[in-house]
């Protein structure tokens, strides 16, 4: 097995609304499927109260040897400039967690974060897939300038689809400059199982400008930390 897939880097336990698996489950999941390095990953929003609790719950967990274990706060960006729904008095700075996991979870737009729904209604209306593909890489830009060496991409313009734009409409020259900024800025790429994105190409071209990429299932249930199908599918087709 390649070694991408000895990692997970996004998954989620009871901490998170939806997600079903204490962290204990989740750490001998983890290791019972032959992963080395793990981020428990919560979803947050801007009042979240509870990431000290999170950080002493992951800090208290026994961790079996071979595994390493870091900590994230998923949070979705909020506008083009890359502000995120994220507590930042309480994720940044000594004793924080070891990352922001920055989500395309709406549309960043200048006017903030608009719905899959909103932004297709735009579209009709005449916003072109340019300007929202460029609002998407500009937000994602801006979140990695904002927190160097702590910021990680949570499935990569996952939204495009959702607005139905193909990640193919993203330019060359605008994937490139993303792909240098995330090596420039010590940003992860992640390769997410759930949503199967992103996709090779610019799986290339994060590596080709020497940004970090890594696995994650994006889990919310146990069972399905560390086991891939989709991402090795990409990375094997970025091989090539
Ligand atoms: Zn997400
Ligand atoms: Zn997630």
């Amino acid at each position: 097995m390649r070694a991408e897939l000895h990692g997970d880097w996004h998954v989620h336990s009871t901490f998170s609304d939806d997600a079903r698996s204490t962290l204990d489950e989740i750490v001998a999941a983890a290791h019972a499927a032959g992963v080395r390095e793990l981020r428990c990953t919560e979803h947050v929003r801007h009042d979240t109260t509870w990431v000290p609790d999170f950080l002493a719950a992951v800090a208290a967990l026994s961790v079996p040897p071979g595994l390493v274990v870091r900590t994230g706060v998923e949070a979705k960006l909020l506008d083009v400039t890359g502000a995120l729904d994220v507590p930042l008095d309480l994720v940044v700075g000594p004793g924080g967690v070891d990352a922001v996991v920055v989500a395309d979870h709406q549309v960043p737009t200048p006017e903030g974060p608009w719905s899959p729904r909103r932004t297709q209604e735009a579209m009709a209306a005449g916003l072109t897939a340019d300007a929202v593909v460029g609002w998407v890489v500009e937000a994602t830009i801006g979140a990695m300038r904002r927190l160097p060496g702590r910021a990680q991409l949570a499935h990569p313009f996952s939204i495009l689809p959702k607005v139905g734009v193909d990640e193919a409409a993203i330019p060359d020259a605008l994937l490139r400059r993303w792909a240098v900024e995330a090596a420039e800025t010590g940003t992860l790429v992640e390769v997410n199982e759930k949503w199967a994105c992103p996709r090779p190409r610019a799986v290339r071209a994060a590596r080709d400008a020497g940004a970090r990429v890594v696995a994650s299932t994006d889990a919310h249930v146990a069972a399905d930390v560390g086991r891939y199908d989709a991402v090795a599918r990409i990375l094997d087709e970025a091989d090539r």
